[in-house]
């Protein structure tokens, strides 16, 4: 008997992974900048929010990040560079295509349309899980405890029925406030370990 009934999983570092620095070295080359002023180009708002929260469409992605570093590139070329930096985490894949019709499976992602853009023709298996909730279609973003609550409705469980892994310690935490199990997600043998523990051996 599984000790929960959903099981909830975060994207960037655990289903893929995402090298940042590939990503701010590849639009630094092109944009003449340096790295460093890429990435906090990139985070700052309100373009951060504006990708996350869904406040820019694909259009004004492309506008408003080129804006931001002065690259001047065609819309597909960006779209090549923006997710450039995605690779699938292979190994963890069998394990979370075991817990399929187990528990429902749900992924809970600070993420934007084009990064979904892309991976989702890539990750087949994401459209086997039972709900995705996406950071931009809700407006909502870890750490804010809605869209953790919007999750755990989604799957119809009660927090303390609910499994949740997330590389960032902090995402972490705020679910484990809501009373959700939550796991620090670090590589796929610790993930088949954890799951054991909830009695959803892979
Ligand atoms: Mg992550």
């Amino acid at each position: 008997m599984a000790a929960v009934d959903a099981v909830i999983l975060d994207l960037g570092n655990v289903l893929v992974f995402h090298d940042n620095d590939v990503l701010f070295r590849a639009l630094a080359e092109r944009a003449g900048l340096d790295p460093r002023a890429v990435g906090q180009a990139i985070g700052s708002e309100p373009l951060s929010a504006g990708t996350n929260r869904g406040w820019l469409d694909r259009a004004s992605m492309y506008r408003e990040i080129c804006a931001a570093l002065s690259l001047d590139v065609p819309e597909e070329e960006f779209q090549a560079l923006w997710s450039c930096h995605f690779t699938v985490h292979d190994a963890v894949l069998p394990m979370v295509e075991s817990l399929l019709g187990r528990v429902p499976v749900l992924l809970l992602s600070n993420t934007n349309v084009l990064h979904m853009d892309f991976i989702r023709p890539r990750l087949p298996l994401l459209e086997r899980f039972d709900h995705l909730l996406l950071s931009y279609e809700w407006g909502l973003v870890k750490p804010e405890p809605a869209f953790y609550q919007a999750a755990l409705r989604s799957a119809g469980v009660r927090p303390e029925r609910a499994a949740f892994f997330d590389d960032v310690a902090a995402y972490v935490h705020a679910a484990r406030q809501l009373g959700i199990h939550g796991f620090v997600f670090t590589d796929a043998p610790a993930f088949a370990r954890q799951l054991g523990e909830l009695g959803l051996p892979p």
